[in-house]
């Protein structure tokens, strides 16, 4: 965790970095959640990616989901502070059978976290600066191995046990 705070510091050291060593439950999630203007998931499991979806439809915080495994990588924007926005759990259920595969275990193609991760960035930046048009609705699927690129158009889940009733 120092380590990644000292890397990224020696690149920019102008941005205050805290780096919090800790496993996070729902309790911190929403109090970190609640100080910050936008979350950038960048985590690799099912379970964490549930809890950070639940704080941020809790504070209607812009949510930047990424993910990569193999070949394939993928970019989620959830806009929260729009009320007709979809959550990560309309797209993938909390009950939901998930075939937890993580790249520990399935390996990642190296270039294609460094993709998802810029893109993710670039998501966050706009959003921020209120610029352009966002990837909010939609999800980005990079199939890296035949440079295939395409979105889906992802709509609120009406019966969402997370965001239906917010
Ligand atoms: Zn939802």
């Amino acid at each position: 965790m120092d380590a990644a705070r000292l890397a990224l510091n020696a690149v920019n050291p102008e941005v205050e970095i805290a780096a919090l060593q800790s496993r996070i439950d729902f309790q911190a999630a929403e109090k970190l959640v609640a100080q910050s203007d936008l979350v950038l998931d960048c985590t690799d499991n099912f379970a964490t990616r549930q809890l950070l979806n639940r704080a941020c439809v809790e504070h209607r915080t812009p949510l930047v989901s990424g993910a990569a495994i193999r070949f394939d990588g993928q970019v989620m924007v959830f806009d929260l502070r729009k009320p007709d926005s979809p959550c990560y759990a309309c797209l993938f259920p909390e009950d939901g059978e998930v075939e937890e595969v993580q790249c520990s275990v399935m390996g990642v193609f190296a270039p294609l976290t460094g993709i998802v991760g810029a893109t993710q960035a670039l998501e966050a930046l706009k959003l921020l600066a209120g610029i352009g048009e966002s990837l909010s609705g939609r999800l980005l699927l990079l199939d890296a191995k035949n440079a295939d690129w395409r979105t889906v158009r992802v709509t609120r889940d009406s019966s969402c046990t997370v965001c239906a009733n917010r």
